[in-house]
């Protein structure tokens, strides 16, 4: 168990250094790959930073290179870097893909996404493909780039949250460094655990479209069970933290997102009471927001929102306690 475990992240690292071999000095990973992240303009230094790489076409040419090094087919298939078709034969899982790999916080690679460059074959294959969770990969456990962005997160006592790989990738380019990504998916406790380990104020950056709107409405109460203090910030409708960052500087980033983030409980009554008079509705959204401030442990943080939820709403201070008590008596 602990052997097979040993054995896949041998498998994975050789295998990030070989897409990594493609990108940077095969004929083809250079012209597809290599031109692909240059279209993006991500810098050398970046890339071998991230340790983005190139898979070949070829849909046997990783596994072949395997095989003849010595690795066996059974940790090719356990780490999802093959998959077995009906026939029983390997088939690469990111074969002409661009390669990020996921690094964990102790610096292993422990899974791979893979970026579709043709968007010919757009809306028939997915854009992205990540990893299936294996023994050494649990996605709703893991931050992309946490490796590379825990020092900084340190440093700034500040992390910010985006959505996807690139976001992470031009951010650094830009010169922002204490960044994560959490690929999309639901924030988990366990993901919110190894951040507190490095900071407890956190930013959630998401793209200011439907998807990053949910995104940081259903992460937010898990973040403040654990004590963490969040703030929301969505980017103008069109714009990701990559494409932001493209075009700013480190500094006019930063003072973009000081002035344009805002608490969550802002957040969250902004977006739930926007535009809703119908009572009940309105009723239903003040006791949701209710509930997100009864989950915050530190009674004064409770208060202090409370009194801010009270004159925002319109609504008797008491009142609002009396909702907040049943919330917490209830616990949940
Ligand atoms: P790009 O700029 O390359 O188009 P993006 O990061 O802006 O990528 P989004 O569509 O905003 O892409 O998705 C955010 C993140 O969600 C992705 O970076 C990826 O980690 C994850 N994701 C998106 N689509 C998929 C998918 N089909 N399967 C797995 N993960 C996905
Ligand atoms: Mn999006
Ligand atoms: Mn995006
Ligand atoms: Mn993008």
């Amino acid at each position: 168990e602990q052997n097979d475990r040993e054995s896949m992240f041998i498998v994975n690292e050789w295998a990030a250094d070989y897409f990594s071999d493609v990108l940077l000095n095969d004929v083809d990973g250079r012209a597809v790959g290599m031109q692909y992240f240059r279209s993006r303009g991500f810098r050398d230094d970046i890339i071998q930073k991230f340790r983005l790489g190139f898979a070949l076409p070829s849909r046997t040419a990783m596994s072949n290179t395997a095989t003849l090094k010595g690795y066996k087919e059974e940790y090719l298939v356990k780490t999802g870097l093959c998959y077995r078709r009906d026939g029983g034969e390997l088939s690469d899982r990111y074969a002409g893909r661009v390669i990020f790999p996921w690094i964990n916080v102790s610096g292993k690679v422990c899974a791979f996404g893979g970026r579709l460059l043709d968007s010919r074959t757009k809306g028939v294959q997915q854009k992205y493909v990540n990893s299936p969770d294996s023994d050494i990969y649990h996605k709703e456990r893991e931050l992309y780039g946490i490796y590379q962005a825990k020092r900084a997160i340190a440093k700034e006592d500040l992390v910010y949250m985006v959505e996807g790989y690139t976001d992470v990738i031009s951010m650094h380019q830009c010169g922002i460094e204490n960044v994560v990504a959490n690929s999309g998916t639901a924030l988990s406790v366990h993901q919110i655990r190894i951040l507190r380990r490095f900071t407890a104020n956190i930013v959630l950056l998401y793209d200011g479209d439907a998807a990053g709107i949910h995104a940081a409405m259903r992460g937010t109460d898990m973040l403040l069970a654990e004590g963490m203090n969040v703030k929301v910030l969505l980017l103008p409708d069109g714009e990701d933290p990559d494409s932001f960052a493209r075009n700013h500087s480190a500094s006019g980033f930063r003072e973009y997102i000081e002035e344009h983030q805002t608490d969550f409980i802002e957040f969250k009554t902004n977006i739930m009471l926007r535009g809703v008079t119908d009572p009940i509705k309105r009723s239903e959204a003040i006791n949701s927001i209710v509930k997100s401030v009864s989950v915050i442990n530190d009674q004064i943080v409770r208060a202090t929102y409370i009194k801010d939820c009270a004159h925002r709403l319109g609504i008797n201070e008491a009142t609002l306690i009396s909702t907040m008590n049943k919330f917490i008596r209830s616990g949940k």
